[in-house]
């Protein structure tokens, strides 16, 4: 991590100190999808709430480390009342521009691109991507 950017040190451990939208609810309207990364203790559940077309809701469930909880916080706060098809465009450009892929740089990912040098970090990469594969995976369910 030393080589991040101060500034987006700060945006994720003040992510991971207080997570956004936590605690998964009991409602059947929700869809849930959980992943884990053995390779470094995290434990993602994402849970969305799709009504004609928009996420009304999207909360999250993590333990693990500071990157994989405060991607999943930041996750949460730029999907709330996106329509799906915008999501899952702005979901794909991420885990592009965090495995060092291809990504539109126009596409704006407000927050989330304080995870972009976490490309300098191949070990990482899986614990910055697990929240956003999740979310992808409860939009497929629908
Ligand atoms: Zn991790």
């Amino acid at each position: 991590m030393t080589n991040l950017d101060n500034l987006y040190r700060e945006i994720i451990m003040e992510h991971y100190k207080n997570p956004r939208n936590k605690g998964l609810l009991d409602d059947p309207r929700y869809t849930k999808i959980r992943i884990k990364n053995p390779s470094c203790g995290d434990d993602i559940t994402v849970q969305t709430l799709v009504e004609d077309g928009i996420i009304k809701d999207c909360r999250q469930e993590a333990t693990g480390c500071s990157i994989s909880v405060a991607s999943a916080s930041v996750l949460t706060e730029i999907m709330m009342n996106k329509p799906v098809s915008e999501a899952i465009k702005l979901a794909e450009n991420f885990l592009n521009m965090v495995s060092n892929k291809e990504y539109d740089e126009t596409l704006d990912l407000e927050e989330a691109e304080v995870f972009g040098g976490v490309k300098q970090f191949p070990a990482r990469i899986k614990c910055a991507s697990i929240a956003w594969v999740a979310f992808k995976d409860t939009l497929d369910k629908e």
